[in-house]
Formats: structure tokens, C-alpha cells, sequence
């Protein structure tokens, strides 16, 4: 059963600068630079049997986040790393969604803000299947987004930033209003991109196809699902992909932390079978995260 409460009322700990913090006073301020101007950036990472996914790789990744907005988290990688663990541990979760999240504070409020002090907050809390148990029987179902992915020349779009995800709430919202569980979105050029928090790829002909990622998350799970995929001797293709192309694709599944590996059934007018490949890599990168299977 999901937790239905208020994300601001639940029972547990919070990482909060350095400390432990009950869960319900882990507050900040209305004049946070962070909620003016979206100066934040943040981790989305499970933990599976007691030990976090690729633990190293997200904590580097949330640093080299903020740096491309120009701060700099006061916490090295492996601090970081121990923080993610003690929270887990502090509250007794083994299985979890984890969410480290770094802003600037409110020393000083307009668009500059060379001053302001930099946070940083662990949450982690239980969490079932993103799309949901029945999206992973019957495969997703997306919307076509209107909005498109911004050119890496006017975003910061290698970071995992929270203000490239205002296109993405509204993509979701859009979606969801028509009935869809989420939407693929399109880049400035107009070229497949990815979900609104996760990456797509295609299978044809056996071989794996996936945009290649020059404006958006190149996801931790989409490297690995890549690997998992060469290990099987799958082809892996990184290109351009156009949407004329999608009436051509067999299968279609979608990756992230959160959503592992989804299949998807249909994309706009475009219906994609739940194949056995796509089946397979869910079953791959099940196995890696609960390590029933070596991660080389
Ligand atoms: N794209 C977006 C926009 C995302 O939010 C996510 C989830 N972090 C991903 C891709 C997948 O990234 P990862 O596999 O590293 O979780």
C-alpha cells in the first residue's frame, strides 16, 4: 500500500545539512533562491535489499548537476554517499526511493545570488512501480507532448536540474487530463527525446535503437540497460531517431531509476507489442539491482 499522506507529514528522518531532522521539520524558507528561481537540482535512486543502485554514480551526477548552475554542494561524493546510507538506515528502510536534493538558499533574494548558502536534503521513502503494476502488464500508454525538449544552448540540460521539469509536469498533466499515464516529448529539432522522467528506447529487427542524449538525462539506467543489452549480444544503436520512424518500431520500453524498465504499448496514433526483448532487459536489470546477476 503507498503512503497517502502529505509528503510534509510522515513519520521518519530526513538528512537535512549534516543532521538527522524528524521528518516534519525538515522546512525552509519562502524566500529560498530555490523556490524564486529554481536554483535547485536533485537524485532520484532506489534502494533494493539494503543497498542503493549505483550509489556513486547518482551522488557524482547531483554534484556535477549543481555545478552546472553554478554552486557547489559542500559535500564531497563520498559524503554524500555515507549520508544517503545513514538516512536509509535511520529509517529502517531496506527497500526505498531515495531523493537527494541540493538549492540555494535565502541570503539573497533577486537572480543573482553569488551569496546564497547551498543545502542539501536526503528523503527516502517506500515506493512501489512509477507507472504502476498495470502500466508493467499492459505497457504504457503515451501522449505525444506538445512541448519540446530546449537545445542544450538555452538550458542546462545535462543537469538534473528542477526547472527543466516545469515542461515535463505540464507534458504529464496534459496526458493524464486525455487519459494517457505519461507522454514522450520531441526535441527543438523535432526528434524523439524521452518521457517526461525517463529515457526511451526502440527495438527493431533485434537490435536496440535509442536517442542519443545531446539534450537530455543520459539516464544511470539507460547506460545500464545498454550494457545489459551488449552482454546478450544485443546491438545497440545511439542516433537520431525521427518520429516518422515510430510506425516501424516493434517494441518500445522506457527507463529511469524510479522507472526501471516499462514497456510501453502505444505512443500517440503508434502501437508497440510487449516483446520478449523489452521483457528480458526488465528481467536483466531486475536481477542486476537485487544482484542476482554481476554487474560486469
Ligand atoms: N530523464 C529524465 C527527465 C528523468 O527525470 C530521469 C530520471 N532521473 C531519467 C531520464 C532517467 O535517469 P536515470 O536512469 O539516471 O534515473
Amino acid at each position: 500500500m503507498t503512503d497517502q499522506r502529505s509528503f510534509d507529514d510522515r513519520d521518519g528522518v530526513i538528512w537535512f545539512d549534516g543532521k538527522l531532522v524528524p521528518w516534519r521539520e525538515a522546512e525552509v524558507h519562502v524566500l529560498t533562491h530555490a523556490l524564486h528561481y529554481a536554483s535547485s537540482v536533485f537524485e532520484g535512486q532506489k534502494a533494493y535489499a539494503g543497498e542503493i543502485f549505483k550509489l556513486t554514480e547518482h551522488s557524482t551526477r547531483l554534484r556535477k548537476s549543481a555545478r552546472l548552475l553554478d554552486f557547489e554542494i559542500p559535500y564531497s561524493v563520498d559524503e554524500i554517499d555515507a549520508a544517503c546510507r545513514e538516512v536509509l538506515r535511520a529509517n529502517g528502510l531496506e527497500d526505498a526511493y531515495m531523493r537527494p536534493l541540493a538549492w540555494r538558499g535565502s541570503e539573497q533574494m533577486g537572480v543573482s545570488a553569488q551569496n546564497a548558502k547551498i543545502h542539501l536534503a536526503i528523503a527516502c521513502w517506500p515506493w512501489g512501480a512509477y507507472f504502476g503494476e498495470e502500466a508493467i502488464r499492459k505497457g504504457l500508454r503515451l501522449d505525444i507532448s506538445s512541448w519540446r525538449r530546449p537545445a542544450p544552448y538555452t538550458a542546462p540540460t545535462e543537469s538534473k536540474a528542477a526547472g527543466l521539469y516545469m515542461i515535463c509536469t505540464l507534458a504529464r498533466h496534459q496526458a493524464q487530463a486525455k487519459g494517457f499515464n505519461d507522454a514522450l516529448m520531441f526535441d527543438w529539432r523535432g526528434q524523439i527525446a524521452e518521457a517526461t522522467g525517463a529515457n526511451a528506447f526502440f527495438v527493431k529487427d533485434g537490435r536496440l535503437h535509442t536517442p542519443t542524449p545531446d539534450c537530455f538525462l543520459d539516464g544511470i539506467t539507460r547506460r545500464t540497460v545498454i550494457d545489459l543489452a551488449r552482454r546478450r549480444g544485443v546491438e545497440v544503436v545511439e542516433r537520431a531517431i525521427w518520429p516518422e520512424e515510430l510506425e516501424g518500431f516493434e517494441q518500445f520500453f522506457l527507463t529511469g531509476s524510479a522507472a526501471e524498465v516499462t514497456p510501453v504499448a502505444s505512443a500517440g496514433p503508434w502501437s508497440f507489442e510487449i516483446g520478449d526483448l523489452s521483457m528480458q532487459l526488465r528481467k536483466d536489470y531486475l536481477d542486476l539491482v537485487h544482484r542476482r546477476l554481476s554487474n560486469s
